[in-house]
């Protein structure tokens, strides 16, 4: 996503050179947030997440199938998979997380996904049917939306997970309960402070083991541990490779003696900035705003540099500040976030009821740094507008 959208942002500006964007998936561009519900729910095709692309106006030369693997910033180039060599003017890293996965005593692989993919969601979409026992580790919003697409498919559905309460660190205790007890309701099966083990089976997955002891019956192991970002192929040009790519507030990246390099810029879930917004220390964020909002700054700033002045108002203009958003559709009900409600010393409930719908504000010395809710969207919308600046 973020390679493309900094592509059809640069034709935007009129950035007059070739573009060439490159990717180790064989799919064309596709959009990401409907693997864990209409895509998994419906068994769509992949038509159905693909952007929408005006080959004309984008005029871009693409390669799939072929990965970067090794970046030479010495060289300017980059050498893929195939071992065909690129030289490039203007280098953007947009290459995104790749699922976590664990190691067990019994290693077993059958019957065990993660999601991150289109060919994941085909994968699992495959495996499933009615009356299937999925476990899923992991009660963060992947694990929590596979739920409960998969239960709406007929299966039987147990999360495991290391915390008390589901999005708990994320959206506050509240709504983290409000969430379990939703599912629950739905006939979702908690294992919460507690962890896998091992995996039973021979060649396939029959039983997962928990720590607390307990040994729970499953056809299909889901992992949704979080990600990893896919960095390797940046190693050995002295960038600062900790959770990402370090870039500085135009996204440029930063070599690990702190300067920033001109031409190579992180964008998307890859890129780890620092957001001024809310003075807080670089990190990633992966929401689908950030590839929108980062590949348009970035393709502002190759503009600038290539033909100066062309971008009115850009000169004057600030860091980039984004306002992190996202919203996860689960069962019949959606939430949506815009900010930080995590960095919060105060959760106030702003209107309705933990039941029905509902909107938190979260404060941090008296300052909104977050709005969240279940419904109530036009409100939520409404309310962005008062998050610090
Ligand atoms: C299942 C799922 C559901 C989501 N739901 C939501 C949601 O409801 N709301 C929300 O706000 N966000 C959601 N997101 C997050 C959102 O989709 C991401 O933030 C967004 O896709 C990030 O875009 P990106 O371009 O940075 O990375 P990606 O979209 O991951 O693209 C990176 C691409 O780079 C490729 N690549 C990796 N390494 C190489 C290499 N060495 N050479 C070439 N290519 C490489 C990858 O294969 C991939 O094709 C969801 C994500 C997932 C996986």
């Amino acid at each position: 996503m973020g390679g493309l959208r900094t592509a059809e942002s640069l034709r935007r500006y009129k950035y007059p050179g070739h573009i060439h964007i490159l990717g180790d998936e064989w799919h064309m561009p596709y959009n990401r947030p409907p693997l864990s519900k209409s895509l998994l729910a419906q068994d769509q095709e992949f038509a159905q997440v693909s952007f929408p692309i005006k080959s004309a106006d984008l005029n871009t030369e693409f390669t799939l199938g072929d990965g970067v693997r090794q970046l030479s910033m010495e060289q300017q180039s980059v050498t893929l998979q195939s071992g065909k060599k690129i030289q490039f003017d203007f280098l953007v890293a947009a290459t995104g997380l790749r699922s976590k996965k664990l190691v067990f005593p019994n290693n077993l692989q059958g019957g065990r996904f993660a999601l991150r993919t289109f060919d994941d969601a085909k994968a699992i979409r495959q495996a499933v049917g009615s009356g299937k026992e999925v476990v899923i580790l992991g009660s963060g919003f992947i694990g929590l939306e596979v739920a409960a697409t998969l239960k709406g498919l007929g299966c039987r559905v147990k999360i495991v997970a290391m915390e008390d309460i589901p999005l708990g660190l994320i959206l506050g205790e509240p709504f983290g309960e409000e969430i379990r007890r939703r599912h629950e309701t739905k006939g979702i099966e908690f294992y919460l402070n507690n962890r896998v083990t091992d995996l039973v089976g021979n060649t396939a997955i029959t039983h997962v083991k928990l720590v607390d002891g307990q040994s729970l019956t499953c056809d299909i192991f889901i992992e949704a541990i979080g990600s990893a970002a896919n960095v390797e192929w940046l190693e050995g040009n002295e960038l600062d490779l900790t959770d990402g790519l370090l870039t500085d507030s135009s996204l440029r990246a930063v070599k690990s003696n702190g300067t920033s390099v001109s031409n190579l810029f992180g964008v998307g879930d890859i890129a780890r900035f620092p957001n001024i917004r809310f003075e807080l220390p670089p990190r990633r964020i992966e929401h689908w705003n950030i590839p929108l909002e980062s590949s348009r700054r970035t393709a502002r700033e190759i503009v600038r540099q290539v033909v100066p002045g062309s971008i009115e108002g850009f000169e004057s203009e600030d860091g980039f500040n984004p306002l992190p958003t996202f919203w996860s559709d689960q069962f019949e009900f959606s939430i949506l976030s815009y900010g930080e409600p995590r960095l919060a010393d105060e959760i106030r409930l702003l209107e309705g009821n933990l039941g029905e719908e509902f909107i938190f504000a979260y404060l941090r010395e008296g300052s909104l740094v977050g709005v969240a809710g279940i419904g109530m969207k036009s409100k939520i919308n409404e309310m962005r507008k008062d998050i610090i600046k």
